[in-house]
């Protein structure tokens, strides 16, 4: 049996709001939530990218949450979802990590029909990204949500429907073999389980022992549970504990 972690958990209270909005969830709040779905390691953290309502201040205010007197921080880390760009550097980079004193950082592509028309402009470039990432960035240790941003392409027309099938198959074999090869893990994360093509993807990181990782990508309590159903797919699909990403400190 897997352990059940989640390391893809919004501490939302942190990013610019407007007035009227919800204010989110502080990181205790979270690991609460977190804790209640049965996830024993526990990672918070918050996007940082150019957007405005993620400024690093923000984030600065997350990590005094995170390190303040009283705050449960057994089996509980702090990392940021940075944006990849497409050299493979992070938006967040060596010198924000220490400034957060973060554990982990996890770079994912975030992307639009607005920014990027076609679907095969956006895989093309969130392939570039990822493996950039894996060959040249040592400040990032996980790859966020792989092609998650498909999805947009049939809010926007340009497909009837997102699935695996459109991902070029060698895009695929690049990212396991440059995972295999660094030891960075791959996110399981949107949980496209009834997708033959991402099925065969998640056999492929078993076979090779690519090493996995598994967030709920909550950004309300509620969603953590997204965390035990996907961790749940994994041990029938036989994924090995000692291929599970960890943090040591
Ligand atoms: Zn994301
Ligand atoms: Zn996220």
């Amino acid at each position: 049996m897997l352990i059940q972690s989640d390391y893809h958990i919004h501490a939302s209270f942190y990013r610019v709001k407007r007035e009227t909005d919800d204010p989110g969830p502080t990181a205790a709040e979270q690991v609460a939530a977190a804790r209640a779905a049965g996830s024993v390691y526990v990672g918070v953290l918050e996007h940082c990218n150019a957007s405005s309502k993620h400024p690093f201040y923000c984030l600065e205010e997350l990590s005094n949450e995170y390190y303040s007197p009283g705050f449960p921080a057994e089996n509980v880390f702090l990392g940021v979802e940075a944006d990849l760009n497409d050299d493979g550097s992070d938006f967040c980079g060596q010198a924000g990590r220490e400034k957060l004193q973060l554990h982990y950082v996890t770079g994912s592509v975030h992307c639009s029909p607005e920014k990027i028309s076609s679907i095969e402009e956006y895989l093309a470039w969130e392939h570039r990204c990822i493996i950039n990432a894996l060959k040249y960035n040592p400040n990032v240790d996980i790859i966020g949500h792989p092609f998650g941003e498909g999805k947009r392409w049939v809010k926007s027309g340009d497909i009837a429907c997102w699935h695996w099938g459109l991902i070029p198959e060698n895009y695929l074999e690049d990212i396991l073999h440059l995972a295999s090869e660094t030891g960075k893990a791959l996110e399981i994360n949107r949980g496209d389980f009834d997708d033959p093509v991402y099925m065969d993807f998640l056999r492929k990181m078993r076979d090779s022992n690519i090493i996995f990782e598994v967030g709920s990508d909550a950004h309300i309590p509620g969603n953590c549970v997204k965390a035990a159903v996907r961790t749940q797919k994994l041990d029938e699909l036989g994924f090995k504990k000692e291929n599970h990403w960890r943090i040591h400190r």
